[in-house]
């Protein structure tokens, strides 16, 4: 298995037009796993995994370098740049002069000299501090899109990373963002998934040229409970159907979607079979059944309590 396995999209905004494989590993952490993060980035570059989403809240930028230093030193890749990977600003540091400083602490921690996307989180800014999850809502101050946008350009025009994007942004947020912004987003990062469709989301972006990663595509989340999508009576009869599991339903439907999408397993088999989505299609008849799918967004927000207007009603 090799890097040609997951096909890529070119980021338009990025420097030298970087490309992005469509697919990568997600590594939010979750309590339950019992594989860890260096282990798990390794397996999956022997898969042929190139695309790997870390942020610093995820307390995993340590791990994903190590990782990337032993694949190096192992020979399962020739150089760093056969890598695409992104990690993301906290709200902590979602300040004009702290986005530089954060990324530089963010290089350091993955041994890195470049990120290839560098995302802001969340449309929020908190006081400076230590991450705390959820986010307590006395924490959160002005946030000052403009300014930031000014210095995460400035990071993509130093070389720190060749794109810059944003994540869990509305069709009103990037409407600002795109009015003052020099260098476009290339990315918008939102959840996107069979019981979350986005359409709205999904055009506009389109017709920008802002390309959307999907998060939680198997819409299991960290830990979350009940699952109505991998557990969907309907999307359980098209997998039978196709001789599919109902994950490997999810993620080709979004790749038919051409979305890019950021999957999470630590589990040898289920990272293999995740893979497994590139050499079969979905029929018109099972589209007409996903379009039945009950809609209801998972995650919420990362505030405690919810605010109200996160998502201006979209
Ligand atoms: P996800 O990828 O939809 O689901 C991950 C869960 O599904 C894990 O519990 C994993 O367990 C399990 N799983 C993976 N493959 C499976 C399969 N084939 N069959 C059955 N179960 C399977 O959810 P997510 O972690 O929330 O999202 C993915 C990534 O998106 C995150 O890791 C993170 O990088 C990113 N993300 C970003 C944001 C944001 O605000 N920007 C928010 C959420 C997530 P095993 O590991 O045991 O396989």
């Amino acid at each position: 298995m090799g890097s040609t396995l997951v096909s890529e999209v070119t980021l338009e905004s990025a420097t030298g037009k970087r490309k992005m494989p469509v697919m990568g590993l997600g590594t939010a952490p979750e309590a339950t796993s019992t594989v860890t993060t260096k282990d798990a980035v390794l397996e999956a570059i022997k898969q042929g995994y190139r695309h790997f989403d870390a942020a610093s809240a995820y307390g995993v930028e340590q791990s994903v370098g190590e990782a990337i230093a032993e694949a190096l030193q192992l020979g399962l890749i020739a150089s760093r740049d056969q890598l695409f990977i992104t990690t993301k600003l906290w709200v902590t540091d979602n300040h004009p002069q702290t986005i530089l400083p954060a990324l530089q602490k963010s290089l350091r921690t993955l041994q890195l000299e470049y990120i290839d996307l560098y995302l802001i989180h969340w449309p929020i800014a908190t006081k400076p501090g230590k991450v705390v999850y959820p986010i307590e809502v006395s924490e959160i101050v002005e946030f000052d899109m403009q300014g930031v946008w000014g210095s995460m350009e400035e990071c993509q025009r130093l070389g720190l990373t060749k794109a810059i994007g944003v994540s869990n942004f509305s069709i009103k947020k990037l409407k600002k963002l795109l009015s003052f912004a020099t260098i476009p987003p290339a990315v918008n990062q939102v959840e996107v998934n069979l019981g979350w469709q986005q359409v709205k989301l999904r055009q506009f972006c389109k017709e920008k040229g802002i390309t959307i990663t999907a998060f939680s595509p198997l819409r299991k989340g960290a830990s979350r409970g009940a699952n109505f999508v991998l557990d969907n009576d309907v999307i359980k009869e098209l997998a039978d159907a196709h001789g599919k599991t109902a994950a490997q339903i999810c993620l080709r439907w979004l790749y038919e979607q051409d979305l890019t999408f950021v999957v999470k397993s630590y589990d040898k088999e289920r990272m293999k079979q995740n893979l497994g989505i590139f050499d079969w299609s979905l029929t018109e008849d099972d589209y007409k059944k996903i379009s039945e799918i009950y809609q209801e967004r998972l995650i919420k927000g990362p505030t405690k309590p919810l605010l109200d207007d996160l998502w201006d009603e979209e």
